[in-house]
């Protein structure tokens, strides 16, 4: 009999070509395990980010955006908490949500097994008030209508004190607009004309965010933007320009630059 040590060059080819073939079924495995892990991670972050947010949100009477909360001292903990696979989160206001760019929303719902977020789900979900309200607009807050008048295009207003905020709709219920009062007056029938000098149509352009107080952190966010109608977030509170703001704005509360819109 011949002792035979080692491989012959064919069982090293077959050895070789059988660990080829394996490998072609394992690779896209593994892969597939680091997408569902990379999907967990981010899922999980998810669900910090939206409890400290939501929670944030609730208690305080600041209006603040999910990218703002992460930058600011409240939330800075959580700016380890991201999507491993480089997805950018935002926050679903009308369900509560926050959302991956590349993961998307929770599917905790479609898979059943969801348990810690499964109810709050659903309790949300049923909210369909809350998703409809709409927004002023350029601000986070929600259009209150214990101070907001609404009216349809043509119906008389009457006597309108200053800072009030004017929805007006067409016959379909369409909001056509915002408007806020600078100057009390009396409105009659109205159609969206702020001709008279005494309106301010609030635009979609968003909030300068003013970091710290005082009129240097004013001037500092407003840069050369003192045009009538800028609006700024100031302290937690929303203010827009009723008049052309000069070199020096004025402190929100002091004056007669800003009208508090709420
Ligand atoms: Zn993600």
């Amino acid at each position: 009999m011949k002792n035979k040590k080692g491989f012959t060059l064919i069982e090293l080819i077959v050895v070789i070509a059988i660990l080829g073939i394996l490998a072609l079924f394992l690779v896209p495995s593994f892969l597939g395990y680091t997408k569902d892990a990379q999907k967990a991670t981010c899922e999980a972050n998810r669900h910090i980010i939206e409890r400290s947010y939501t929670f944030y949100k609730a208690k305080s009477v600041e209006e603040i955006t999910l990218n703002e909360y992460i930058n600011s001292d409240n939330g800075k903990e959580y700016q380890g908490s991201k999507c491993p696979a480089g997805g950018v989160y935002t926050y679903d206001d009308a369900n509560g949500k926050v959302i991956c760019s590349i993961h998307g929303e929770d599917e905790d719902k479609n898979e059943g097994t969801g348990e810690e977020s499964g109810d709050g789900d659903k309790s949300e979900d049923s909210d369909p008030e809350e998703s409809t309200t709409p927004k002023i607009p350029g601000t986070e807050l929600d259009v209150n209508y214990e101070n907001v008048i609404s009216v349809v295009k043509g119906e008389n207003i009457g006597q309108v004190g200053k800072g009030q905020i004017i929805e007006l709709k067409d016959n379909e219920n369409n909001i056509l607009g915002y408007y806020i009062v600078k100057y009390p007056t009396h409105i009659g029938s109205f159609s969206g004309q702020t001709s008279s000098g005494d309106l301010l149509e609030l635009t979609k352009d968003p909030a300068i965010n003013v970091f710290g107080t005082g009129s240097n952190a004013i001037k500092d966010a407003l840069g050369d933007r003192r045009s009538i109608g800028t609006k700024i977030l100031y302290n937690g509170k929303y203010y827009i320009s009723i008049e052309k703001l000069d070199e020096n704005p004025q402190i929100p509360g002091n004056g007669t630059h800003w009208v508090e819109i709420k």
